[in-house]
């Protein structure tokens, strides 16, 4: 039984994260997508409405579950007895932080492994960010969000008086 933990920040959960959980859920036994609170990324979606979003948008996958994590991403993936650390990886540019990240976090404990993972190349482009600031400035984002996603973004746009058909 292989547990492996997808630890994002997911603000919001976008296409390119569900191409990368839908192939971690084929390859492992249980898969946690871990909702980081992430204070210095200022987020625009609360904690709560991340988790959320992630569960609607992951809720026909049976072997996937939804979680939020505080502390050291080592110490809650030893709490949970997982065996793997999935991320994404989608250019170049990803891979200093993320060859950084996992080679720390082997250090601070070795038996845990980082998967990455490709996701398909129309998704390789694609980051929370970036749709983000496409939905602020009004331009349609449907092709890179699930449904969910897309409405709640839409609202809390809105509510700031950005609203993205105005
Ligand atoms: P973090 O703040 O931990 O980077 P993100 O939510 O931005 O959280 O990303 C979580 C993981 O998902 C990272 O490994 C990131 O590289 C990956 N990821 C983000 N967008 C995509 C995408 N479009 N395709 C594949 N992986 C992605």
């Amino acid at each position: 039984m292989k547990t492996a933990i997808y630890p994002g920040t997911f603000d919001p959960i976008t296409r390119g994260h569900l191409d990368i959980v839908k192939r971690a859920a084929q390859l492992f036994d249980r898969v946690i997508v871990a909702v980081s609170t992430n204070p210095q990324k200022d987020p625009l979606f609360s904690l709560e409405e991340r988790k959320r979003l992630v569960e609607q948008t992951v809720q026909e996958l049976p072997n996937v579950e939804v979680d939020v994590f505080y502390e050291l991403l080592v110490s809650y993936a030893q709490r949970k007895k997982a065996d793997v650390i999935i991320r994404g990886l989608r250019a170049v540019s990803d891979f200093e932080y993320e060859f950084q990240m996992a080679l720390v976090n082997r250090k601070l404990a070795p038996d845990l492994v980082t998967v990455y993972l490709m996701p398909g190349e129309k998704y390789t482009y694609l980051n929370s960010t970036i749709v983000k600031e496409v939905a602020r400035l009004g331009g349609q984002v449907d092709c890179f969000l699930p449904p969910p996603v897309v409405e709640l973004l839409k609202q809390k746009l809105k509510s700031f008086g950005k609203g993205t058909d105005s």
